[in-house]
C-alpha cells in the first residue's frame, strides 16, 4: 500500500429531487434551507477532515499533492458559487496541495450547472462528470429524472461550447420500446465528450417500479452499445467506462488499482493501510480486511479493467496452473478474453459476466 494518498473524494448528498432508481445516499435539498443546511455541511467536512487526517497519520501515511480530486454526490452542482468559495478555503486552510496536472472532477445536474461552471474551474475543476441517462423523454420520465430534453441539450451546448473536458452517464436496461440508443449516442457524440459512463439498471432496493426488460435484450443493448462506441474511436476500458484514448477517469483508476484514496462525507469510504473507513455521519467505521480478502478484491477491480492482469503477478504460487490453464481455454472458447492481449483481460462479454467468472475462478482454481 502507497504511503503517499494522492486522491480524494468528497460526497455531496444533496439533490433536489429523487430519481427512482437511485440508490445513493442523498439528502432532500430545501432552497429555503439551504444557507443554514450547506453551513452544517461544510463544518461536517472540517470535522471529518480533521479525523481523516489523524486516520491516515495513524497509518503512517501522508496527503501528498492531490493528482486526483473527485466532488460526487448527490448532485454537487447545487453547492453553487458557494460550494467552489468553500472549497478553496478549505484546500488552503487545510494545506491540501493540488498537483499540476490533477484530475478535478465535478459531478453536475444538467438543470443547474451552468452559471456556476466559471466558478469552479476558477478553483482548478478540469472535468465535468453530467449524469444525463437518456436524451429519450420517455425514459427520463420512467426514472423519475427532473429533467427535460432542452435542458440536457442547454448543458450539452454550453460544456461544449466551454471547451473543458467532460463525461456523460447514461443508463441501460431501461424497458421502453421507443428508446433508439444509436441515435442517442450519435446526439451526445456530436457534443464531443471524451469519456461515457454507462451503467445497468439495478432496481432492487430502489422505488423504481417498471418491469425489466429480458435479460437477453440487456446484453444485447450493453454489447451494442460497446461495440458502437469503440467504432467510434472510445476504448472501452472499464466494465461500465469508456473514453477516447488518454481521457480514461484518472480518479476510478485510482479505485481500479487499489490504490489509495481518501475519502469525506456521509457514506463515503476509503482505505487506510488493510482496513476500510466508511463514513456514518461525522464518524467513521474501520474494518479490517484479511489478506485474502484484499487479494480477491485487487483480482476483482483488475479484471473490471483493460490494465491486464499478469497471471504471475496474481497466480503464483495461489493456484495449480494445470487448473488455471483448463478454465482459461474454457473462457477463450465462450469469447469472455480478449484475444489480442498478452494479459488476462476480458471482452466485453467477459465483462458482462464479471461476477460469475470471479465465482468460477475461485470455486475452481483459488479454493
Ligand atoms: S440526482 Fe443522482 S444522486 Fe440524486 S437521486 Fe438522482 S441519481 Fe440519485
Amino acid at each position: 500500500m502507497n504511503d503517499l494518498i494522492e486522491s480524494l473524494y468528497i460526497h455531496f448528498p444533496f439533490c433536489d429531487s429523487f430519481c427512482s432508481y437511485c440508490d445513493f445516499y442523498k439528502r432532500k435539498w430545501s432552497s429555503t434551507d439551504a444557507t443554514a443546511m450547506l453551513s452544517s455541511y461544510e463544518e461536517e467536512l472540517e470535522q471529518m477532515w480533521q479525523k481523516l487526517t489523524a486516520l491516515h497519520h495513524s497509518h503512517q501515511q501522508q496527503i501528498a499533492p492531490l493528482k486526483t480530486l473527485y466532488i460526487g454526490g448527490g448532485s454537487p452542482s447545487l453547492w453553487g458559487k458557494r460550494g467552489a468559495v468553500f472549497l478553496k478555503k478549505f484546500l488552503e486552510g487545510n494545506q491540501i496541495l493540488l498537483d499540476e496536472a490533477c484530475e478535478f472532477t465535478l459531478e453536475v445536474n444538467p438543470r443547474h450547472f451552468e452559471e456556476i461552471l466559471p466558478y469552479w474551474q476558477s478553483i482548478g475543476v478540469n472535468r465535468i462528470s453530467m449524469g444525463v441517462q437518456s436524451l429519450n423523454q420517455g425514459v427520463m420520465n420512467q426514472l423519475g429524472r427532473k429533467q427535460d430534453f432542452q435542458a440536457v441539450e442547454r448543458a450539452l451546448v454550453a460544456l461544449q461550447a466551454s471547451g473543458i473536458n467532460f463525461s456523460i452517464d447514461l443508463l441501460l436496461g431501461v424497458n421502453t420500446k421507443d428508446r433508439n440508443l444509436d441515435l442517442e449516442i450519435e446526439q451526445l457524440l456530436s457534443y464531443n465528450p471524451s469519456h461515457l459512463s454507462a451503467y445497468i439498471l439495478t432496481p432492487k432496493g430502489t422505488c423504481y417500479k417498471y418491469p425489466l426488460p429480458p435479460e437477453e435484450e440487456i446484453r444485447k443493448e450493453y454489447l451494442h452499445l460497446s461495440l458502437l462506441l469503440t467504432q467510434q474511436g472510445f476504448v472501452h476500458y472499464e466494465v461500465s467506462n469508456f473514453a477516447k484514448k488518454g481521457k480514461e477517469s484518472q480518479h476510478n483508476l485510482q479505485y481500479w488499482r487499489h490504490n489509495c484514496v481518501a475519502a469525506l462525507g456521509h457514506s463515503a469510504s476509503g482505505m487506510v493501510g488493510n482496513h476500510r473507513y466508511k463514513w456514518s455521519q461525522k464518524q467513521f467505521k474501520l474494518e479490517k480486511l484479511g489478506e485474502e480478502e484484499i487479494y480477491l478484491e485487487r483480482l476483482y477491480l483488475r479484471l473490471r479493467t483493460n490494465l491486464g492482469l499478469s497471471l504471475e503477478e496474481f497466480f503464483r504460487g495461489k493456484v495449480q496452473q494445470e487448473k488455471m490453464q483448463e478454465l482459461l481455454l474454457e473462457w477463450e472458447k465462450r469469447r469472455y478474453l480478449k484475444a489480442s492481449s498478452p494479459l488476462l483481460c476480458l471482452s466485453p462479454l467477459g465483462y458482462l459476466m464479471l461476477d460469475s467468472l470471479m465465482d468460477e475462478l475461485f470455486v475452481r482454481v483459488l479454493r
